[in-house]
């Protein structure tokens, strides 16, 4: 049973984790569980490396063939993909953010793990917008890889 089952919250027993060698390499983890009829994620994805078994089976994302290029991020509507890759003891983030103010580049704001706790800073790296939704990269310390799910930024 998945822990947000019991909690409403995700936690990192639910995901298959990558590899050191593929969060080096940068890869899109997909916390995406639930069996909804959904899959954007499937086809904008280059290299075919998300797949479902049908159309309201959760995506699994295959950290191998996966290249990093997060196009996946901001066309899902669960905002359930955070493309994580570490390098040089740090982790770069991104993921999308829906919330005022959007902050700038370089500007330092709280991390949140995935119950909205604040566990550590980051530093805004890269901002865009796609579509109606702004796709923000993260700059925070590597241990939080796989922590870090959204941010607060203090206006
Ligand atoms: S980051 Fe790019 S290559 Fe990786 S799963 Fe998403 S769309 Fe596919
Ligand atoms: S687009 Fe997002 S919400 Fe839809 S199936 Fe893919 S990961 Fe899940």
């Amino acid at each position: 049973m998945y822990s947000y089952e019991k909690t409403g919250i995700l936690s990192k027993k639910d995901l298959k984790l990558p590899s050191k060698k593929q969060l080096e390499k940068g890869v899109a983890i997909i916390e995406c569980v639930q069996e909804i009829p959904c899959n954007p994620c499937v086809d904008s994805c280059p290299v075919n490396a998300i797949s479902m078994k049908d159309v309201n089976a959760p995506p699994i994302a295959d950290y191998d063939k996966c290249i990093g290029c997060g196009k996946c991020i901001g066309i899902c509507p669960g905002l359930a993909i955070f493309l994580t890759k570490i390098k040089d003891n740090k982790a770069l983030i991104t993921l999308q953010y829906e919330f005022l103010p959007i902050p700038e580049v370089e500007t330092k704001v709280k991390a949140l793990d995935r119950e909205g706790n604040v566990v550590g800073k980051a530093i805004v790296k890269k901002v865009v917008k796609e579509g109606k939704t702004m796709v923000i990269a993260i700059e925070a310390s590597a241990d939080l890889a796989m922590d870090i799910r959204n941010i607060r930024v203090d206006s």
